[in-house]
């Protein structure tokens, strides 16, 4: 009786082992043969667009999103992460120089900024610094458009009540510095005393509001390339900005190489014009915001989970195609392919695509307080979101390194020109205080395991991940499809392996 139990079990076991050796050799085929993780990108970036949080894009995204997973047969909810109090569509912006030498003009604005009213046109000023420099030209501000100091970081002109009061401090200093330089000029007139202004102080829109007044068509920022546009978190995060107080004038950032040589040109008095057409457009908030959770069930260990992630949000100054599309194109294909092999995972597989990373991890953060009781029992979350570099290994504790070889053995099989190597961490990563630079880091900092693959431009693709990040260059076509579709099936082969474990993963030695 004994020993035909212990048969039926052995049956039992190599029946399991030989049905999960088919299923791992289904991914690896479909990964050569079918792998979809590009067309995922396609409709992602060029479709969809930009997907900034409260946009109609990042919504229609999130609804195609859903629409695709319960395709492949998965579960897929959709949870309320929060909201933003306005919403933002980009749309197409243009601009030139109308002069002998006229140029299209290379610029870019922050999001949740002001568009043009149409094609509008104007001469250049320089901003004023002192009230007596606001005083010379405020009749000519009117229809100007206005260059002011510093450089662009991607964050809109600061419109808050602190960078108000700072304004105050610095042009009462102007003021004493005018007077100050008016009177050693007066000196140096009268005894040849050698003189030297002391320079004014600078703040960005120094005379903002009275600008705005004053009638001026809009701004314009010298910006470094390739060009960086952010959003107006100040005014959003501190409940200043609805859809009844909007910003009035557009805040423009320049080409930098353009922008000097426009100043040059507005310092000799020249007679030039530019145009603009700025489509920026709000919508009526609060707008809601949510994280797709799809997910394939565990047939033994429900209560247990895989997690794979990226974020579904991006700029809108490009289209996401590398921030977040490598975690998410990816991330989709794995779950299809995982879908499609007829896998029946011991754990319950999820794919996440936070929202609201862009704007402070804050779909993560909605996501590990709404399941904070499934944190524990989270095996490790792969989360996507730094570049389209391929796996070639990864960096383990001791007490995982034994099933990490075994899960990701078949990686290899996938093509034999990829390296991957499975290595023993020295020592324990430190568990960060705060989360910090991807949504990873707030599960990390409850102690969940977020060990990710080593990834290396093995092949010499010349990716620089600062020339994308939050950049106009973020786009579709700075994508690497070889690497991004080795990825998918690395992903497949390794979420599903952990979560056919018997075991749930180690966390000794997870963090110090
Ligand atoms: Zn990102």
């Amino acid at each position: 009786m004994k020993s035909k139990l212990l048969f039926a079990l052995m049956c039992l076991c190599i029946f399991s082992l030989h049905s999960q050796e088919k299923v791992i050799n289904k991914i690896i085929e479909i990964g050569q043969t079918d792998n979809r993780t590009m067309q995922h990108l396609d409709v992602l970036t060029n479709r969809f667009g930009g997907r900034l949080v409260g946009s109609g894009a990042f919504e229609d995204a999130r609804e195609w999103m859903v629409r695709e997973m319960k395709g492949w047969g998965l579960d897929v909810a959709v949870e309320e992460a929060g909201s933003v109090p306005v919403g933002f569509n980009r749309g197409p912006w243009f601009g030139r120089m109308l002069s002998d030498n006229g140029m299209q003009l290379h610029f870019v604005t922050p999001s949740f900024t002001v568009g043009t009213k149409g094609l509008q046109r104007g001469h250049v000023l320089s901003e004023p610094r002192t009230t007596a420099e606001f005083n010379r030209i405020k009749t000519a501000l009117k229809g100007a458009w206005v260059l002011i100091t510093g450089s662009n970081n991607g964050y809109p002109i600061d419109r808050t009540p602190t960078a108000d009061s700072l304004r105050k401090v610095i042009k009462a200093d102007n003021e004493r510095i005018y007077d100050e330089n008016r009177e050693r000029q007066r000196r140096s007139y009268a005894d040849g005393e050698k003189y030297e202004p002391t320079p004014y102080r600078e703040l960005p829109a120094l005379f903002y509001k009275e600008m705005c007044e004053a009638g001026v068509l809009g701004f314009i920022q010298s910006s470094p390339v390739p060009l960086r546009a952010l959003y107006d978190r100040k005014m959003l995060d501190l409940g200043l900005m609805d859809f009844d107080h909007l910003p009035a004038v557009p805040d423009i950032k320049l080409d930098e190489h353009q922008f000097a040589l426009i100043k040059q040109m507005a310092a000799e008095r020249r007679e030039f014009l530019l145009e603009f057409d700025i489509r920026n457009h709000f919508r009526i908030g609060p707008v809601k915001y949510h994280n797709v959770v799809a997910s394939i069930k565990g047939s033994q260990y429900p209560d247990e989970y895989v997690v794979v992630s990226g974020h579904l949000d991006a700029y809108d100054v490009a289209t996401g195609g590398v921030d977040c599309g490598t975690g998410i194109a990816p991330m989709m294909e794995a779950a299809r392919m995982i879908a499609l092999s007829g896998a029946k995972p011991k754990r319950t597989i999820l794919f996440v695509a936070f929202a609201a990373e862009e704007f402070g991890l804050l779909g993560a953060k909605a996501f590990a307080k709404t399941h904070a009781d499934r944190l524990p029992r989270i095996s490790n979350l792969f989360n996507r979101d730094g570049g389209p570099l391929p796996p070639v290994g990864i960096s383990v504790p001791p007490a995982m390194y034994d099933d990490f070889v075994k899960v990701c053995e078949p990686i290899k099989r996938i093509r034999p020109d990829y390296p991957f190597e499975v290595q023993k961490l020295a020592q324990p990563a430190r568990k960060p205080q705060v989360a910090g630079s991807h949504d990873g880091t707030v599960f990390a900092k409850e102690g969940v395991p977020i060990f990710n693959f080593n990834t290396v431009d093995f092949k010499g693709y010349n990716f620089d991940y600062n020339e994308i990040w939050h950049t106009e260059r973020d786009l579709y076509t700075k994508n690497i499809a070889e690497y991004q579709e080795h990825t998918a099936t690395c992903i497949a082969i390794t979420a599903l392996g952990i979560a056919n474990l018997d075991h749930q993963l180690s966390r000794e030695g997870a963090y110090r």
